[in-house]
């Protein structure tokens, strides 16, 4: 069982927040103050995933909306979707 290094994790989302980055993904500015579970709040990305071999460090994360991050992971997940085109 892999130990999550929380305070790590905590001062990482502390320097963010202080920074307040747009997200990386869309480039809009994300609202620091929204509740953890709104859609547009703020949520750390690993840019190589943690599952993939990528640190739990600065390096390696940038700030991103909640639903911009499930987005991705989806498109990662289930690439086949995009090639059958928008549904919008
Ligand atoms: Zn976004």
């Amino acid at each position: 069982m892999i130990k999550r290094d929380s305070a790590n994790r905590h001062r990482m989302r502390a320097r963010i927040k202080r920074d307040q980055p747009a997200c990386h993904i869309c480039g809009k500015a994300i609202d620091y103050t929204l509740p953890h579970l709104d859609p547009w709040s703020f949520v750390i990305d690993h840019v190589v995933p943690l599952a993939k071999g990528g640190a739990d460090a600065m390096g390696n994360v940038k700030a991103a909306h909640r639903q911009c991050n499930s987005k991705k992971r989806a498109r990662i997940v289930a690439p086949i979707v995009r090639r059958s085109g928008s549904l919008d």
